[in-house]
């Protein structure tokens, strides 16, 4: 329909402007990086995954170093055997939310595991982890409630603090004084959330959580603890940090996800809040979502009910933990943390040149690890960061310790 009377500028584009134009940067930025003619370290294929620890990346065999997967539950028999039966039984998909026709006899079977693992009252089971942080937080702190929280916190927790609208009041990674100076100066008649991880991704440190809770509670606030990277791993029945610190019937709730150590995806909250089953109705990334795959629940709580009995593992993995921090230190590489505190060892890079420089010497010699920089890293750091799984052997250990050694000679940063 013409418009004869609209101004000028409104007829053709001239005055249009491309809603696209805020990503020219980080467009310039990776297109620098491919001109410099490295492999693109966020295009990475597996064509095959033959293992936990291995899979044919670029039609190269390459050692995984970079996933989540670190009790190996992914290729556990019982595991994939109980997926594929639920398949069989209830089909691919159950096209709808939890709250209508998307609740299977699955989704209760898991959260009865959930609530056996962490010996809780209440489990809630999210599509994502993602969606278990924006949707706890978004729902339980509001307009007028105050979230303190660490700094370095994970994308899926400040997108939750900003659904919610309530106050959000970071402070200094892992700083128990920094986190008190904040709490005091909130209205005591506040409600308050303090939201904390047991093991913070990108160094692979863990929060001094005995030390934060006891200082939660003094000023009354309720907490949350993300255990994404502990779960199955820390604390003696693998419940994490807030297990090994001996926290667990102090905190409010624990958020966790099947996408690392469970080995499936999937994300959840436990809770002994009594109220706590009102959060099915009025928290919307559980409502207006479908739920999980039949299979994919099925997989979780074979997975889940297995790492209750996982204690080998853990030995091993830690084992594997302390080897590859001493082998890379004794390199001459330097490390997120002085000492291995989980199973993520963080490798710093000078800048992003020489880190995307190290990471496809390493792909190239057949090690696989993540090249995570700004802005999921703090402090403006380029990592290459290596996430162990308890189904590396020692003598795998020794072989990415070599291509280590090997690579960095060649670029250059030992
Ligand atoms: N919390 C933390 C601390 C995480 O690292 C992640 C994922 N990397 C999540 C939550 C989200 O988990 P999911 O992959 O299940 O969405």
């Amino acid at each position: 329909i013409s418009q004869p009377d609209q101004p000028q500028t409104l007829e053709g584009h001239a005055g249009d402007k491309d809603l696209f134009s805020k990503f020219d940067d980080i467009i310039a930025m990776r297109q620098g990086l491919l001109d410099s003619g490295v492999e693109d370290p966020f295009n990475l294929v597996m064509e095959k995954v033959l293992s936990p620890t291995r899979a044919i990346c670029n039609g190269r065999e390459t050692i995984l170093l970079g996933t989540y997967n670190y009790m190996g539950m992914t290729f556990d028999p019982d595991v994939v055997e109980a997926g594929k039966q639920a398949l069989a039984d209830f089909g691919s998909g159950t096209t709808g939310s939890r709250v209508l026709n998307g609740t299977y006899q699955g989704h209760k079977d898991v959260e009865e595991a959930l609530k056996d693992f962490y010996d809780m009252d209440h489990a809630m089971v999210f599509s994502t982890g993602y969606q278990a942080n924006l949707g706890i937080i978004s729902t339980i702190a509001g307009k007028g409630d105050y979230i303190v929280l660490d700094i370095d916190s994970h994308a899926s927790i400040w997108d939750g603090c900003a659904m919610g609208n309530a106050e959000v009041v970071p402070f200094k990674h892992n700083d128990i004084e920094a986190m008190e100076k904040r709490l005091r100066r909130i209205p005591e008649d506040a409600g308050k959330l303090v939201i904390l991880e047991g093991v913070y991704s990108m160094l692979g440190d863990v929060a001094p959580l005995k030390e934060m809770v006891a200082v939660a509670k003094k000023y009354g606030a309720m907490v949350l603890v993300d255990e994404a990277h502990s779960m199955g791993f820390i604390g003696e029945h693998g419940r994490g940090v807030v297990e090994s610190a001996d926290v667990i019937d102090d905190v409010d709730f624990i958020i966790g996800t099947f996408s690392k150590s469970v080995g499936t995806v999937g994300g959840f909250c436990v809770s002994n809040h009594p109220k706590f089953d009102i959060m099915r109705l009025v928290c919307r990334p559980y409502v207006f979502t479908a739920s999980l795959p039949p299979s994919v629940v099925a997989t979780a709580c074979t997975s889940i009910r297995k790492l209750m009995h996982g204690s080998n593992k853990r030995a091993h993995l830690w084992e594997n933990s302390k080897n590859l921090h001493k082998g890379l230190k004794d390199l001459g590489f330097q490390l997120g943390t002085d000492e291995p505190q989980s199973a993520i060892i963080a490798v710093i890079m000078p800048d992003l040149q020489q880190g995307a420089a190290m990471w496809e010497a390493l792909i190239k010699n057949g090690l696989y690890v993540n090249l995570a920089r700004p802005p999921a890293t703090p402090a403006n750091m380029t990592l290459l960061r290596c996430s162990l799984c308890a189904e590396h052997s020692e003598e795998e250990v020794g072989e990415i310790l070599e291509i280590f050694e090997k690579s960095g000679k060649a670029v250059g940063i030992i």
